[in-house]
């Protein structure tokens, strides 16, 4: 097996500038941690503002340099590279991120077909770039068309809960644009955007074009954020940053894109494939430790069946296998660190106090070898108020919140009666329902009869507070690229 080489814990993984393996300016370093065992995994450079704005500069050279020749089909060529170099590597990725981040290494390896397919997808969409022609009622004989540019200069931030596909998420679209990036991974998971970046090198993609600078999120990602030559911040992360991204990127104006949290919904009706729905729901939340930004955190089942259910989605989780993510029979593994740990256990707690019954779960796991590292049960809580913070508030883990609705428009009010909208699920074998649930509800994503699919093709982002922009698609690419408009007159 193609395992990284991570014993080395005194080798410092640098950062990734102009091409370049570098120390940061002043020096600093940080270690990143197997959330398992509480071991140190790797110790990382870690950037701030200087070394920001030396990537920055090397990003804006780039878009000026070489980078701006490649034609669309070279762009392409360097992006299906890129793919086969990832696809060949697949297996360190699989353990990079299982090991920064505790994802099970089942989920981490079920990714390859989605994470390559991503990187294709963005490979084919460079040849797809067009402006339009456009009709005028100009006086003269005018032509007048659009052309599409790359928007510059892209700050990329990105969260630890899914290291590798939210790095592709964001190289991709700059690669097929032709943008260039300096990218800023979370702390407590930077392994897989630093490994990325090496293989971009490798895959032919110019120094300068992916910069990858670790460091802290106030420190360098705030630097990044209010850089005056980043033309556009790509953020994924919670609403707290994200307010704060916007406040920074007044300066000069910078397009922003903001992928934020979530409570979403899963709506289960009594008409529903039960067997189907029990399963659904339940890894809707409790997939990646409920780590996913649009996890279905408050489950709504239908009160003719909502003792029964819930009942059943307990059972679930308390069948399910808590361990270390190395393991190949592991389906929950644990939380990404003692900071995110201690945040779900006071939810708990909060929960309990609002009037909250605890019916699968509620604790840390405390004896053996998982008492090392940052494992929670899988939790279900009964008889939940809309209003109460456990169904207001993200919780971003392994905790579902059960609510009993009575008719479609109640599951409605309740599903679209938080601050968020960035995923949610319908179960019901009534197609019409379906639909009218699904245009109902305020969110980026209606899963029906299954949840969390993702697809490289399929647009994903937020309504309301979850933010805007979406990533994967042909709108994805999109957000990176501005309209240019030619007006011409003859003669
Ligand atoms: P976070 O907001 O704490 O951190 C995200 C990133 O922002 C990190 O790289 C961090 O270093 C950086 N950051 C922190 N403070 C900053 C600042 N002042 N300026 C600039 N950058 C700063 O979020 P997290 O805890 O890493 O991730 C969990 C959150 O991300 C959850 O809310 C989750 O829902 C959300 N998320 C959303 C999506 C989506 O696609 N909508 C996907 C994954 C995660």
């Amino acid at each position: 097996m193609n395992r990284p080489n991570l014993e080395q814990t005194d080798v410092v993984r640098k950062l990734i500038i102009d091409g370049k393996f570098v120390m940061p300016v002043a020096g600093q370093t940080f270690g990143t941690y197997n959330p398992a065992t509480g071991e140190l995994l790797a110790t990382v450079a870690q950037g701030d503002a200087e070394d920001i704005d030396i990537a920055v500069k090397a990003a804006r050279r780039a878009f000026e340099g070489p980078w701006s020749k490649f034609t669309p089909f070279q762009r392409q060529e360097v992006l299906l590279k890129f793919a086969d170099f990832v696809d060949r590597n697949f297996e360190e990725f699989s353990m990079l991120d299982t090991l920064d981040m505790g994802m099970p290494i089942s989920l981490t390896r079920g990714r390859r077909q989605r994470a390559i397919g991503m990187i294709r997808f963005y490979a084919s969409m460079c040849t797809a770039i067009t402006g339009r022609t456009l009709p005028n009622s100009l006086p003269g004989d005018v032509f007048a068309y659009t052309l599409k540019e790359p928007v510059g200069v892209v700050g990329a931030i990105t969260p630890w809960n899914a290291p590798l596909t939210s790095t592709i998420w964001k190289i991709g679209p700059v690669l097929a644009t032709g943008c260039t990036m300096v990218l800023k991974p979370a702390e407590d998971a930077p392994l897989t955007a630093l490994r990325l970046g090496e293989l971009a090198l490798e895959a032919g993609v110019p120094p300068g074009v992916i910069n990858v600078v670790p460091g802290l999120g106030t420190v360098a990602g705030a630097a990044l954020a209010a850089h005056m030559d980043v033309d556009k911040v790509a953020f994924t992360g919670s609403d707290a940053t994200g307010r704060q991204i916007i406040e920074a990127s007044k300066g000069n104006i910078k397009r922003l894109m903001l992928e934020l949290g979530g409570k979403s919904p899963d709506i289960v009706f009594a008409d529903a494939d039960l067997d189907r729905a029990v399963p659904g729901a339940a890894m809707g939340i409790f997939g990646n430790s409920g780590q996913i930004c649009s996890a279905g955190s408050r489950l709504l089942v239908q009160r003719s069946i909502y003792d029964a259910f819930v009942e059943r989605v307990a059972d679930f989780a308390k069948g399910l296998k808590v361990g270390n993510g190395v393991e190949t029979e592991t389906q929950i593994g644990p939380v990404v660190s003692s900071r995110q740990m201690k945040r779900v256990q006071s939810y708990l707690g909060i929960g309990v106090d609002e009037g909250a019954e605890v019916v699968a779960g509620g604790s840390r796991i405390v004896e053996g070898q998982l008492g090392k590292g940052y494992f929670l049960e899988p939790t279900v809580m009964k008889n939940v108020v809309p209003t109460m913070r456990v169904a207001q508030e993200e919780i971003f883990g392994p905790v579902v919140t059960a609510i009993p609705f009575d008719e479609p428009e109640d599951a409605l009010r309740i599903a679209n009666g938080t601050a968020y909208g960035l995923g949610s699920g319908v179960w019901t074998r009534d197609v019409a329902k379906a639909h009218v649930v699904a245009r109902g509800i305020r969110s980026g994503t209606v899963w029906v009869n299954c949840y969390g699919l993702l697809d490289p093709v399929i647009p994903f982002g937020g309504y309301k507070m979850s933010g805007y922009g979406r990533e994967s698609g042909h709108d994805h690419v999109e957000e990176y690229l501005a309209t240019k408009s030619i007006v011409l007159q003859n003669g």
